[in-house]
Formats: C-alpha cells, sequence, structure tokens
C-alpha cells in the first residue's frame, strides 16, 4: 500500500503503518502519555484481529503479504478471495472470536483487579487502570463493530457465507450488498438528524464498500465461465536470448507487444513483461542482452485455465502477463488487459 512504512514480520506477514496513522498517533501524542499509551494499545487489537484472520486464511492456501494499520483500522491484504463459503465463513469469523475471547478471558482478571467501579466506568482515562478498562472494552466494541452485516465489515461477509451455502455466490452477495446499503442508508440517516460527522462518513464508506464488493463478484463471476483459449491470440514474437534491450524496444514499439517469451528450439528460456524491459533499459543500458534480465521462473497458464484463475496468477505474483504452454511449448501469451477487456466488453452487452 502506497504511503505504508514496514514495522515488522510476524509469520511471514509484514505489519505496516500508514503515514496518516503516524499523524494520528503525534496528535495523541501532544494529549499526554495515557492517551498515546491507549491508542496505541487500540491498534494492537486491531492487529491482533487482523492477523486471526490471516492466519485462518492462510491455512486455506490464501496468501496475506501484508496487514497495514490506517486511522480507520486494519487491513489485511490477501492475493484472492477463498474459494468456498465455509472458508470465508471461518477467515471472517476469526477476528471479532478473537476479541471475543479476549473479553472473556480478562473479565475476571481485571475485575479482581481493577475492582467492578473502574471495569464499568472505563469512559474516562483519569487514571492508568481507567485506559486499561477501556483498552479492555473496545475489544467488545470491535467484535461488535464488525459483525454489522455490511460490508466491509466482517459481517457483511459472514452473511454472504451464509447465503452462499443455500444460493449461488453472486446472488447471496448482492442481498448481502443491500444489506449494507440499507445500514449505510440508517447510520446516514442517524449522522445527519444528530449531526455526527464521523456516522455520515461510516455510512457513505459502508456504502461504497458495498457496491464495491458487488462490482468485485461480478467481475470474477464473469471471469470464470471464460477460459483462455476464448481469448488467446496465436500470433506473437518470442525472443532469442541473445537479443539486445534496444532490439526488444524496437519490437515493442512495431509490433505493440509488450510481453516476451525467451525461446531457444521451441523452448521456453525464459520470459520478460513490459515492466521488467523498461527497468532493464534503466538499470543495464539497452545494449544488456535480453537473458541477463529474464524471469526464469514464472508461473505458466494453459488453454484449459479460467480467466479467474489466470487474474489470480497474476496478482498473486504481481506480474501483468503470463506465457501460455502446451505440450512444454509456448503457444500464446495472455496480459491482464486482455482478461479485463473480456469483462468490460461482457458488462456493456447487460
Ligand atoms: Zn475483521
Amino acid at each position: 500500500m502506497k504511503g505504508a512504512i514496514k514495522l515488522f514480520k510476524v509469520a511471514g506477514i509484514s505489519i505496516n503503518i500508514h503515514v496518516t496513522f503516524l499523524l494520528l498517533l503525534l496528535l495523541f501524542a501532544t494529549m499526554g502519555f495515557r492517551w498515546l499509551f491507549l491508542i496505541i494499545a487500540i491498534f494492537f487489537f486491531v492487529t491482533l484481529h487482523e492477523l486471526a484472520h490471516s492466519l485462518v486464511a492462510k491455512k486455506f492456501g490464501i496468501q496475506v503479504k501484508e496487514i497495514t494499520l490506517l486511522p480507520i483500522g486494519g487491513v489485511a491484504s490477501m492475493t484472492k478471495m477463498p474459494d468456498k463459503p465455509y472458508q470465508e465463513f471461518l477467515i471472517s469469523l476469526a477476528g471479532p472470536a478473537l476479541n471475543i475471547a479476549i473479553v472473556v478471558i480478562f473479565f475476571l482478571p481485571l475485575y479482581a483487579l481493577l475492582g467492578k467501579q473502574v471495569l464499568f466506568h472505563p469512559l474516562s482515562v483519569k487514571s492508568f487502570p481507567h485506559v486499561i478498562a477501556h483498552i479492555y472494552w473496545i475489544n467488545l466494541i470491535l467484535a461488535v463493530f464488525n459483525l454489522i452485516p455490511a460490508f466491509p465489515m466482517d459481517g457483511g461477509r459472514l452473511l454472504r457465507a451464509l447465503l452462499a451455502q443455500k444460493m449461488g455466490y453472486q446472488k447471496a452477495t448482492r442481498i448481502a450488498v443491500n444489506f449494507g446499503h440499507i445500514f449505510a442508508l440508517i447510520f446516514g440517516y442517524i449522522g445527519l438528524v444528530h449531526g455526527h460527522i464521523i456516522l455520515i462518513v461510516i455510512a457513505v464508506f459502508i456504502y461504497m464498500a458495498a457496491s464495491s464488493e458487488e462490482l468485485q463478484v461480478d467481475i470474477r463471476e464473469t471471469l470464470k465461465r471464460f477460459s483462455i483459449k476464448d481469448i488467446i491470440s496465436h500470433q506473437f514474437l518470442t525472443l532469442g536470448k541473445d537479443a539486445t534491450l534496444a532490439k526488444v524496444l524496437e519490437l515493442v514499439f512495431h509490433s505493440h507487444q509488450e510481453d516476451f517469451a525467451i525461446t531457444e528450439d521451441g523452448k521456453m528460456l525464459g520470459f520478460v513483461t513490459r515492466h521488467d524491459i523498461i527497468n532493464g533499459i534503466h538499470q543495464h543500458g539497452t545494449s544488456a542482452e535480453i537473458s541477463s534480465i529474464m524471469r526464469k521462473d514464472i508461473p505458466v497458464l494453459r488453454e484449459s485455465d479460467s480467466l479467474d484463475k489466470a487474474q489470480n496468477i497474476m496478482q498473486e505474483n504481481s506480474i501483468k502477463a503470463l506465457p501460455v504452454i502446451r505440450g512444454g511449448k509456448i503457444i500464446g501469451i495472455v496480459t491482464i488487459e486482455d482478461v479485463t477487456r473480456v469483462y468490460s466488453m461482457m458488462a456493456q452487452r447487460k
């Protein structure tokens, strides 16, 4: 994510902090140590919440590259969506379940330590025990807020996953999205009536997130209906391993092709994308040979792969084009633009 600073890694997931969140920390720091401690503790539990989602996702083979802390909360970037509704259900449940577990586990110890008076009247930071009580209850708020059945909250995903057991994924999404829109309108109404700006902002955010979720699912469902062989073009150029970057650049200008396989006797030795070519020229100049910058192990596509799968592989590997292989030989190249074009054509037909 842009503007994010890497803090450390947990279980292979890098925990990042966004610069806007740093500004928030500075603001709280000026309000005193207790406030600063409070906000850091809140984000510690937000991070734990996101880690719970991420670790369950990893169990289902979904890579989580990073968790970014923003002033509005944490975001775990997953490279793909879960395949099965029960996987989405468990991944979504993990975050709120962790917060609820914390609330349950720490209730008696804190009751004994802080006393009833402080534990149940935490809404001040006048003493350190009050701060602790405040942080404790934040876990309950995190759980309850995230269980609201509206995207992008976990509750929206839980609702969709439950509905998807009984009906198609697209229909389940549409109903969950409608729920999200209704919640957004209710929040917006309350916000307007009571003059709560933050509630209005949340309402707009929820409304847009619900619409965006519907679009994402529409795209995926459309892409699932097509396979590589529906879009592959068999006209493509390949490069010999001693081609210079100057030669490659010339080919790009003449052919409109921007991603190339490097082959020898029909066998693929490597692959370069537009991005690799530009970077290569930048770092090594135009006289360098293509073999010095090519990617050697690169995932490949087959004609039977769905466009949804192709898009997932590209996203997971942060690459915008891939070779298509049949019987060990390259038979074409598919780019992310080829894939998205299919969706925009189908969307226009609706
Ligand atoms: Zn969550």
